[in-house]
């Protein structure tokens, strides 16, 4: 992924073994749901209305749900609703426009989502992993490994509990709908691909199916899963993709990015480019810019070959450096001559903004912080 987490570790949950949560509606489609309310002796239309509550008017209080039978609705929302997300901490920035957002998950897992006001748009940004197994050396969650994939519902409940926050009108000077959702958070999201893309499935499923997004205003990142990649262009969805490139040439992703060693630059690019023209989408190309790593000129002028004249785009992440990383964000001046020569190529380059610096910064250091031996700090962008 691209926003460079950090390690989320509860130390309660040092030591236990990480299971996965219990069912949920959001697990299922509209028919599974159908099944299991069946099964559970209701008729079948209850499935539909206990839907239309979580993702149309997202509410979960079964006190609320009151064209339920008083006698049954405590049991329903027990079984297709029980918690996933325990709120550890909830920090606001930008004016309060951005939101960071801990949970713990029911093994005491952390993983943390951001929600970000704009104008014109409300973006979640969602973890998919607790902890990551890419061991990216920049990212403190890589380093300490995967503790598990989240559960389908685990990923698409911080997208509707945020959107609740969203349509409360708690995020200032933006509109009350939440608009688009990001893979942005903890972990990598294809290597959870079925339960990604299921979350995928219910996030643009209309209601009361789904939330009922557009699948674009949907971006996946990855680091690189060339078989996930070819595999999710061949899903007949149009999210899009953000490849995490971070160099632009193999020495130096081999180390940056471990997973190159096994699919190089070129093999990751020309996955990219077959789902931009399968999908018609515009890849990101999502690029931190670490101070004398991988910002020198030269790498710039080799970045702009590779990708002019492609239907890509370049985010470039200023890093976000925290006290004790080797790594370091580049210099303002050293950024802006990257940003020109890619200009000078041809290839359409922007600077990622830095929402929520003022609170841990990028996904995963408020989970760092919520990691109460606090030994767990890296460098994110
Ligand atoms: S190790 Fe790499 S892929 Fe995993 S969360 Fe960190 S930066 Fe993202």
């Amino acid at each position: 992924m691209t926003s460079l987490p950090l390690i989320s570790v509860d130390p309660d949950a040092r030591g236990r073994r990480p299971s996965m949560p219990p069912r949920h509606l959001a697990d299922l489609d509209l028919s599974g749901r159908q099944a299991l309310v069946t099964e559970l002796g209701e008729p079948a239309f209850r499935a539909k209305q206990v839907s239309s509550h979580y993702f149309g008017r997202l509410v979960r209080d079964p006190e609320r749900m009151t064209d339920l039978p008083a006698a049954t609705r405590e049991r329903l929302a027990g079984e297709l609703l029980p918690t996933l997300l325990t709120p550890v901490r909830e920090l606001a920035c930008d004016d309060g426009a951005t939101r960071k957002a801990l949970w713990r998950l029911h093994d005491g897992s952390l993983v943390e989502s951001v929600l970000m006001g704009y104008p014109d748009r409300v973006t979640v940004c969602i973890s998919s992993q607790a902890g990551c197994g890419m061991a990216c050396p920049f990212c403190a969650t890589g380093q300490a490994g995967l503790t598990r994939n989240l559960s389908t519902a685990e990923i698409v409940d911080q997208a509707v509990y945020l959107a609740g926050v969203a349509a409360s009108g708690a995020v200032s000077g933006s509109p009350p709908r939440l608009s688009h959702v990001v893979f942005m958070g903890m972990g990598e999201p294809l290597a959870n691909y079925s339960r990604v893309v299921a979350a995928i499935r219910r996030l643009v499923a209309p209601a009361p199916e789904g939330l009922g997004l557009s699948q674009r205003h949907i971006t996946v990142s990855t680091v690189g899963l060339v078989p996930a990649i070819r595999r999710l262009a061949s899903e007949d969805l149009s999210v899009t993709l953000a490849l995490s490139l971070h160099a632009p040439d193999d020495e130096l992703r081999d180390e940056l990015v471990p997973v190159n060693q096994r699919w190089k630059v070129s093999e990751v690019l020309d996955a990219a480019w077959d789902y931009a023209a399968t999908t018609g989408r515009r890849v990101s190309i999502e690029y931190a810019m670490i101070k004398d790593v991988n910002d020198q000129p030269w790498r710039a002028d080799l970045l702009g070959r590779l990708l002019a004249g492609k239907l890509a785009h370049v985010n470039l992440i200023p890093l976000n450096p925290t006290p004790g990383s080797r790594w370091d964000a580049s210099p303002k001046p050293v950024e802006r001559e990257f940003v020109r020569r890619l200009r000078d190529a041809g290839v359409s380059t922007t600077v990622r903004d830095t929402r929520g610096r003022e609170i841990d910064g990028a996904c995963g250091q408020l989970a760092a912080a919520g990691d109460t031996d606090g030994d767990s700090r890296a460098a994110t962008a």
